[in-house]
């Protein structure tokens, strides 16, 4: 669904990444990992656009997407992006926050979408929750509100940059059940997480990505039980 060949990025002298190349078929779900500062949120605002590149390409449905504003604005409805901060419109409600794209943007019916809307929000324990402003929400139902913002658009595939790492502990569970469950009816998903457990748990293969170089990809149960870099083994060892 979506590869990245020969991704290179620098800010001034520094590199930042490195030559990275990725793919995520349709139905994978793929975790990216790597200490702070290794490339992984740039990696994936690349992957939507909203950095611009020195050198590499970018292919969605095997058709190379052209680096310029337009093209993407098309693109990103089909290439969700859920945020760390998940920055919902405060003075709408659940349910504007969640079809105000899929209608403006994407032309549908407010009446489709809405039914949509609904169903997403039962899923994910919301239920009942639409007419409620973001304020009245606790941070994990604000994240899992995000999540249903982006499924929405119906996306063909779905980027998640640290979704839990401003929430409070007691809610993370709740959010990370949401995205096992994307995982079990085979959403297609690139992962960043800090969440080792999650990880090993949701994804089918692992890229590790350190100083802007994909160190090390592999299967998620050979990459947890059998690293065959050093920095790979050493870094499962630090976080779990
Ligand atoms: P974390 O796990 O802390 O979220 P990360 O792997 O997501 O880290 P990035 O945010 O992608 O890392 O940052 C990679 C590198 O790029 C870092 O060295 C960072 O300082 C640098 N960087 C990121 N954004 C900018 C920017 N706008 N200008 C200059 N340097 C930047
Ligand atoms: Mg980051």
């Amino acid at each position: 669904v979506l590869e990245a060949r020969n991704l290179s990025k620098r800010y001034g002298n520094q590199k930042i990444l490195d030559n990275v190349s990725l793919q995520i078929a349709e139905g994978e779900v793929v975790v990216i990992i790597g200490p702070s500062g290794s490339g992984k949120s740039t990696l994936l605002r690349i992957l939507n656009g909203l950095e611009d590149i020195q050198s590499g390409e970018i292919y969605f449905q095997g058709r190379k997407v052209e680096a310029n504003e337009q093209v993407w604005q098309k693109l990103r409805p089909e290439i969700g992006m859920v945020f760390q901060s998940y920055d919902l419109f405060p003075n709408k409600t659940v349910l504007e926050n969640c079809t105000v794209a899929p209608v403006k943007v994407q032309g549908r019916k407010l009446e489709e979408v809405r039914g949509l809307v609904e169903r997403l929000l039962e899923k994910v324990g919301l239920a009942g929750y639409a007419d409620r402003m973001p304020s009245q929400l606790s941070g994990g139902q604000q994240q899992r509100v995000a999540i249903v913002r982006t499924l929405a658009m119906q996306p063909k595939v779905l980027l998640l940059d640290e979704i839990t790492a401003a929430l409070d502990p007691e809610v993370v569970q709740d959010v990370l059940r949401v995205i096992l469950d994307l995982a079990e009816e085979k959403t297609t998903m690139l992962i960043v997480t800090h969440e080792m457990g999650f990880a090993r748990q949701v994804s089918d293969r692992v890229i590790f990505l350190d100083r802007g170089v994909i160190v090390e990809e592999a299967a998620t149960d050979k990459f947890f039980d059998k690293p065959e870099t050093q920095r790979a083994r050493e870094f499962i060892d630090a976080v779990e």
